[in-house]
């Protein structure tokens, strides 16, 4: 198995999900990366300390941007030049545009949305999750370049003690389409802390809280924990908090190590977007909230009497 991933950067990091991603491709016998846009070599070291043998960079002026399609044209170079029968993605905006792009380019399959892949006598084995996440379905490809989409939270990022990987220069030729959409500007959203998609720990808020202004119990409490905030669609809905953190079935889906939801009902619509975490542990008031079903712990109360004091426990026993 020859396997290429995508490692995904923004600024002068590399996205925990697509190391996590080339962390599984190492384990499963090796693999190659490549990294595209500004900043792209510099980058290839901590590729390398995460198990790429061989980094591929490109930092044409091209890719300066963050638009899939001349990315397309660098992975559709380095798949055939290399040879690779197989190609990984973590899943993001960027990377799933890429991922399309490329299967419609190189005639490719696309399983997305997979959990594991695992070695089957041989054959690659992706792990779906299906009807509203309540089974698990076993998938394949009939040809190659396989490709493969995971969702955020699949595998843990882990450092292998790997040496300095080699650095291929990439630079293709680009397509005239490729290069003809511009971006006219990019706001980045004000943050602080880890993404929803990276973040190991959730801190979820819903209705419960009460009022918009509430949400700074999540936060806290999110802060204390080192995680990131999410909120349920009737509270983006209103206005309370921004799509971006939205999870469910119309929003992200996530499988942090810890996600605590905090006044959230638990619809399935919300269940689909978070029940793959590790340990998930609800705060409601209503015993009969159907939340505790698939909790694996339960605190029957008011978020409001509960949370500013877990919030003061956790920053003491973290000494933050
Ligand atoms: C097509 C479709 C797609 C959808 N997509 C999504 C999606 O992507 N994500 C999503 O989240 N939803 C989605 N929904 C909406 C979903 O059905 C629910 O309406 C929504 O998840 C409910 O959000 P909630 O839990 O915040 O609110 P509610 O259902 O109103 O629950 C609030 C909970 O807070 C508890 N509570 C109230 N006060 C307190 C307090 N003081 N302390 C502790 N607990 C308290 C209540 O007991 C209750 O259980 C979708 C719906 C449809 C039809």
């Amino acid at each position: 198995m020859a396997t290429l991933v995508f490692l995904e950067h923004h600024g002068d990091e590399l996205q925990k999900g697509s190391l996590g991603v080339l962390t599984k491709a190492v384990a499963l016998g090796g693999a190659d990366a490549v990294i595209i846009g500004e900043g792209a070599k510099g980058l290839a070291a901590q590729a390398g300390a995460y198990g790429a043998a061989k980094v591929f960079a490109c930092e044409d002026a091209e890719v300066a941007q963050p638009v899939p399609q001349p990315r397309v044209d660098v992975l559709a170079k380095v798949v055939s030049d290399g040879g690779y029968d197989t190609v990984l993605f973590a899943n993001s905006v960027l990377a799933a545009d890429i991922a399309a792009g490329l299967a419609a380019r190189l005639d490719a399959g696309l399983n997305w949305d997979l959990v594991d892949v695992e070695l089957q006598g041989g054959d690659l084995v992706g792990k779906r999750p299906a009807l509203q996440d309540t089974v698990y379905a076993d998938v394949g490809w009939t040809s190659t370049p396989r490709i493969a989409l995971f969702r955020a939270g699949s595998f843990d990022a882990q450092e292998s003690g790997g040496g300095e990987p080699e650095i291929v220069d990439v630079s293709p030729s680009y397509a005239a389409h490729s290069t003809s959409v511009k971006l006219v500007g990019q706001d980045a959203e004000e943050s602080s802390g880890p993404s929803i998609e990276d973040a190991g720990v959730i801190v979820a808020g819903g209705r419960g809280l009460g009022a918009p202004e509430n949400f700074t119990l999540a936060e806290e409490l999110a802060k204390a924990l080192g995680g990131a905030v999410g909120a349920t669609r009737a509270v983006v809905d209103a206005g309370w908090y921004p799509y971006s953190a939205q999870i469910g079935q119309t929003g992200k889906t996530v499988s942090p190590k810890l996600y605590v939801a905090l006044g959230i009902s638990g619809a399935i619509q919300h269940k689909v977007g978070m029940q793959s975490s590790g340990t998930i542990v609800a705060i409601n008031k209503d015993a009969n909230a159907p939340i505790f079903e698939f909790s694996d712990f339960g605190v029957v109360g008011d978020v409001h009497e509960i949370v500013p004091k877990l919030t003061e426990l956790v920053q003491q026993r973290r000494g933050s």
